[in-house]
């Protein structure tokens, strides 16, 4: 990760410093969209040098959770899934 992704992004949506959101538990990096909610778009590149960012793994996730038998909506998830403990096995 470069100096400038470094700088630019946290876990933290509401850090207005950081305009680029990692989504450690979905191991994805996105541009935060302030509207009021706490969306984001993904990106599959640093905006600054180029590199190749993780493959977002919501899909996973979402896979992942179903499983489980787990409706993520209404549910509460295993705390390994609210981290990157799933995926980093
Ligand atoms: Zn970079």
């Amino acid at each position: 990760m470069c100096d400038k992704l470094k700088e630019f992004s946290s876990e933290d949506f509401d850090n207005v410093d950081t305009p680029i959101i990692f989504i450690r538990k979905f191991d994805e990096y996105g541009l935060k969209i302030w509207d009021g909610g706490s969306s984001s778009i993904v990106i599959d590149f640093c905006p600054w040098c180029g590199e190749k960012l993780p493959t977002s793994k919501r899909d996973q996730w979402f896979e992942e959770i179903e499983k489980l038998g787990i409706d993520p909506w209404t549910e509460d998830v295993p705390d390994k899934y609210s981290t990157d403990a799933w995926y980093r096995k």
